[in-house]
């Protein structure tokens, strides 16, 4: 079996289009263009090309970008000084605190200082709570598994019933894409460092999303056939004769599992471009909230 591919990239330009429609049809009726603040504190050039990335779709797509740098140094009650005065800015509708943050940080407190109303990323506890608990809903839903349930929404697999595996237990991406997964009525499975037998679990699953950070450490005999396969992981590998000097990949030795697999989506160009689409379209969310456009 050859598995049909979950295109990501294009996926999230759909994600992209509609929110960039959304601004537009606001902009017309009147209310501001959402902006979205950006916190970064510190010097780590991954987050900074992130927050970067962040900033450029914003403007893309018609949205209001704030872009806020701390020092490396900056004290707890600096970094959650700054977030207490997005959250009263009008013009900023989603608060975004990259991390991680410097090891001195409690980015849980800072986290938990953000309004649940600008709490784009999903991270906010009460959003967390929200999402474990039957019968509520979260505000925001991190952007990271949104996008992993995305995908499989958009090239139909049932997810209602399904055996499903989730490969890691983070609070970003993890935990999340397993509640999330459980709203949807599948039966999950979370495994971990501590998980026995793990290929043999993973086996079991109709639908496996892995995000364990660990190059392409799911295998071909991983997978059951015809299973959807969702690759969260992203690696830079350097390799000198590559034209950049390096490439990427994820937690799926994609070559070998596509062989199985019935869906599969690649990293890169999977969930990647589908992170940063979700977080464009909770950022219009949190716009419409604010404005009354849409009821919580
Ligand atoms: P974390 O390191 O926070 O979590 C990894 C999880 O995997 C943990 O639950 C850990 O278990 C588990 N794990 C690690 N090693 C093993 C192993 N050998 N066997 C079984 N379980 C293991 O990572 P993240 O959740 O933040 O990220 C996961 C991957 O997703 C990374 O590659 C990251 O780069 C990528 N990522 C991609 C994003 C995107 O937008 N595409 C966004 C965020 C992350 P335990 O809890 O026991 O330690």
């Amino acid at each position: 079996m050859t598995a049909k591919l979950i295109d990501g990239t294009a996926i999230a330009k759909k994600v992209r289009e509609q929110a960039a429609a959304d601004v537009t049809e606001m902009v017309a009726q009147g209310y501001a263009s959402p902006g979205l603040a950006t916190v970064l504190v510190g010097e780590n050039p991954a987050s900074e090309v992130y927050v970067g990335m962040k900033q450029r779709m914003c403007k893309q797509l018609g949205m209001e970008s704030f872009s806020y740098t701390l020092p490396t140094d900056s004290s707890q009650e600096e970094v959650e000084a700054l977030v207490r005065k997005l959250n009263a800015d009008l013009k900023v509708n989603g608060i975004l605190v990259q991390l991680p943050l410097p090891k001195h940080l409690d980015d849980e407190a800072v986290l938990r200082t953000i309004s649940v109303e600008k709490d784009v990323d999903g991270f906010h506890p009460i959003n967390m709570g929200r999402l474990a608990q039957k019968g509520r809903e979260p505000l925001f839903v991190p952007c990271t598994p949104d996008g992993c349930i995305y995908l499989l929404d958009e090239v139909g697999v049932e997810l209602r019933g399904a055996n499903a595996v989730v490969l890691g237990r983070s609070n970003i991406v993890g935990m999340p894409a397993a509640l999330l997964l459980v709203k949807r009525d599948a039966t999950v499975t979370i495994c971990h460092s501590r998980t026995k037998n793990l290929s043999e679990v993973c086996r079991q699953a109709d639908v496996l999303i892995a995000a364990v950070g660990q190059i392409e450490m799911v295998k071909k005999d991983w997978v059951k056939p015809g299973a959807a396969v969702i690759d969260v992981g992203t690696h830079r590998i350097e390799d000198a004769t590559k034209e950049k000097g390096y490439y990427l990949t994820g937690d799926v030795a994609f070559d070998e599992v596509k062989e199985v697999a019935g869906w599969i989506s690649p990293s890169p160009g999977g969930v990647g471009p589908m992170t940063i689409a979700m977080l464009m379209r909770n950022t219009v969310r949190a716009a419409k909230i604010a404005n009354g456009l849409i009821k919580v």
